[in-house]
């Protein structure tokens, strides 16, 4: 099997699990409690913080330890928007994850006014939009660093300057980004980075959310005010070790894989558009992350281009795991202008850490034969 799906879940890496193994069979006290096992466990779980803070160039008590990459999502957007709400307007883009999407909708039944920004037709925020809804009244802006569906970077340096300009405090979801773009927050220009641990070889799960010390954040989960009263319940100190490491080695290799992934890429993407006419690019075609090619297929029948693929060995997406279960057009391609008979037939190959260029020779081998056998009439 050739796994291309790596946006949606990345394996976890051997260090990552071995790192964490001590903390799920001989460290197993409460990180809360005074005892040897207790302090024991919260060492473990200071060293991930600390380490998470290397990387992201912030204090470890600005580290949020969460579930997941949507639990930092909401947990940023509703916490930092209800802590200090001002004005009661959040600004965010029509591409983001649900995650964000939804949750800043919600704020809507909360008396918030939330505007949704549009994108250009290679996904890249609409920076006129946004400069003009932005005021000094704003409670938050939130713009994804890196798209999942079609790997779109967004511009965040011009974002963050809008937003300084006002006083606004930026939150970036890194889901996708983390582990191939640098996620240093003052480099970044941001207030507060989602970060999910299984798209960069830790545990489905697990991830964490940084909040800028100065930016006030109420919780979502209420109850013995673990991390600092920002995010109540028991850490999970083994998914959280192992989210660090896996952080800080994708860190770490990101300047000799990032240009790998890159290489296959480009022979994937120049590959399908020569082998296959019907096939079109969707995203930027050069401001998007190393590892994401993403096609829609004209003329082909909704997800049956994936079924075939997976006849031949190939497993890959249709843009977003989360929307796989649905015939609805994908929101994020129905924003780039793209229709949605076309937006239906969306293929998404996402290259990771085990890919390799005889991967990228197979798919090219088989696709064309996949996308003759999906094409209607
Ligand atoms: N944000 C983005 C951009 C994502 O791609 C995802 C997962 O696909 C999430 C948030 C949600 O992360 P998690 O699966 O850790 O909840």
């Amino acid at each position: 099997m050739i796994y291309l799906d790596h946006a949606a879940t990345t394996p976890p890496t051997r260090e990552a699990l071995e790192a964490a193994w001590p903390y799920l069979t001989q460290v197993t006290g409460n990180p809360a409690s005074a005892h040897e096992v207790g302090r024991a466990a919260k060492a473990g779980l200071d060293l991930a913080r600390e380490t998470v803070a290397e990387v992201l160039g912030c204090r470890p008590g600005e580290v949020v330890f969460t579930s997941g990459g949507t639990e930092a999502d909401n947990l940023a957007v509703t916490g930092i928007s209800t802590a200090t709400p001002r004005g009661r307007h959040v600004v965010t883009t029509a591409v983001e994850h649900p995650a964000v999407l939804e949750t800043a909708l919600a704020l809507r039944q909360r008396g918030f006014r939330v505007d949704v920004v549009g994108v250009d037709a290679t996904g890249t925020v609409d920076l006129d939009a946004l400069a003009a809804l932005v005021t000094d009244r704003t409670t938050l802006v939130s713009v994804m660093t890196a798209n999942n569906e079609v790997g779109t970077l967004q511009p965040l340096a011009e974002v963050s300057a809008l937003c300084r300009a006002h006083g606004v405090p930026l939150h970036t979801d890194a889901v996708q980004a983390a582990g191939h773009l640098s996620l240093d927050v003052d480099a970044l220009g941001v207030d507060a980075v989602s970060v999910s641990g299984h798209k960069l070889g830790g545990l489905r799960g697990a991830g964490f959310l940084h909040v800028r010390g100065a930016v006030a954040l109420d919780p979502l989960l209420h109850g013995g005010g673990q991390e600092r009263g920002r995010r109540s319940g028991t850490v999970d100190v083994a998914s959280a070790v192992a989210t660090a490491v896996a952080l800080r080695r994708a860190d770490e290799a990101r300047v000799h894989e990032a240009p790998r992934l890159r290489a296959l890429r480009d022979d994937l993407v120049a590959g399908v558009l020569a082998r296959v006419p019907s096939a079109v690019l969707t995203g930027h075609p050069v401001r998007r992350l190393p590892g994401h090619a993403s096609f829609c297929f004209a003329g082909v029948g909704g997800e049956t281009v994936l079924a075939e693929l997976e006849r031949f060995g190939v497993v890959c997406s249709s843009g977003s795991a989360c929307a796989a279960d649905s015939d609805d057009a994908s929101a994020v391609l129905l924003a780039m202008g793209i229709d949605a008979d076309l937006a239906r037939t969306a293929v998404r190959f996402t290259l990771g850490a085990t890919t390799t260029a005889d991967d990228v020779a197979e798919v090219l081998r088989v696709l064309p034969a996949a996308v003759g056998a999906a094409t209607v009439g």
